[in-house]
């Protein structure tokens, strides 16, 4: 079965063709980074003009790629929340459209789950359930359990910022560039975790995590610190610390939710610091995709919607800009 993958929820415009789930024909990502750059963050309505732009483009190059036409789609996934309103729109209604024309049926998808899946594409059985995967990106840091039928459980998240918005900002306060995470992951390469930053905890003995006081650490730090600070050693110590927190927060769990496999996936899963640290911590239990499945990709939408196909969606579907289940 030939699946056409559609994903337009936050700054990349993507479209991938898939066989049966992991046979990647085609992933094509179109990066709105240098429209963003310069505001430091992502402008929802220029995300919104750049997909109805971008996308009839990524469209065909992928099917080029793929060497498919349309007769060839046997399905469409497309993203449908959560992510930016207006971003979301294009790509559903792209879906809608294609799907009326072309008589293709069309499935619904939530962009977590989809970051979820991401790891199965390359390693699909390999990866033993019941498992913990953790999705942590520009807007989400939470930790799931898949029991035995990839049924999902949301068991902890963050109170305020995900981590990746944590890279993010960080890197805005160095003014070194737009996303934060790849800047902040080369400069740690050539540093040592020096600096003591704060673990937060939390006062009502919830699960949640919270990113808000390390990056106010950060800011306080940089301004206190000025010529003297070092910013490798810095940026080395904040990973140390994310990563200390991600990990103790899936072993906390791993008692009450025995996992086979642990994931980690989302934006953040392409960080060559925590990829080891996981490795190290977890060994062959451990999966994470390659770096260009971690970032957002439509592949991961069509290797989604293969195992969903039986539920299709009707022309009337809407979007969805918060989380879902
Ligand atoms: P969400 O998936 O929560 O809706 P999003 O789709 O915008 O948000 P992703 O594309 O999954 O997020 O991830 C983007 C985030 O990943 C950015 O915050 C970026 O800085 C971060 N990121 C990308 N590469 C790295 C890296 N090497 N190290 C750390 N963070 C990274
Ligand atoms: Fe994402």
């Amino acid at each position: 079965m030939i699946v056409l993958g559609i994903e337009t929820s936050c700054d990349d415009t993507s479209v991938a063709v898939v066989r049966n789930g992991r046979e990647v024909l085609s992933s094509i990502v179109s990066s709105q980074i240098k429209v963003h750059a310069p505001y430091g963050g992502v402008v929802p309505e220029l995300a919104s003009r750049e997909h109805i732009k971008n996308l009839p483009i990524v469209f065909q190059t992928a099917l080029r790629e793929a060497k498919v036409s349309v007769n060839d789609i046997d399905l469409i996934g497309v993203t449908v929340g959560p992510g930016l309103l207006g971003a979301l729109l294009v790509g559903v209604s792209f879906a809608k459209g294609l799907s009326f024309a072309s008589n293709i049926p069309f499935v619904a998808l939530n962009h977590i789950e989809c970051h979820i899946q991401s790891a199965f594409i390359e390693y699909g059985e390999k990866i033993e359930l019941p498992a913990m995967a953790f999705v942590v990106s520009g807007g989400h840091t939470h930790l799931f359990y898949l029991n035995e039928k990839k049924e999902i459980k949301l068991l902890a998240k963050t109170r305020d910022d995900a981590v990746g918005e944590a890279f993010d900002k960080f890197a805005k306060m160095l003014n070194l560039g737009y996303p934060g995470g790849p800047i902040i992951d080369k400069l740690a390469q050539r540093g040592e975790p020096t600096y003591k930053l704060p673990i937060p905890k939390m006062s009502d003995g919830s699960d949640d995590m919270s990113f808000s006081g390390i990056k106010t650490f950060l800011l306080r730090t940089i301004e206190k610190e000025k010529e003297d600070l070092n910013i490798e050693n810095l940026a080395a110590s904040f990973q140390k610390t994310v990563a200390d927190i991600l990990i103790k927060k899936i072993k906390r769990f791993e008692r009450e939710f025995p996992a086979k496999s642990i994931l980690l996936t989302g934006g953040v899963s392409a960080n060559s610091y925590l990829r080891k640290r996981f490795k190290d911590e977890f060994g062959e239990k451990f999966f994470v995709p390659s770096p260009k499945f971690s970032t957002d990709n439509a592949a991961m939408v069509a290797s989604l919607a293969f195992e969903r196909k039986g539920q299709k969606a009707e022309l009337h579907q809407e979007c969805f800009p918060t989380l879902f289940f």
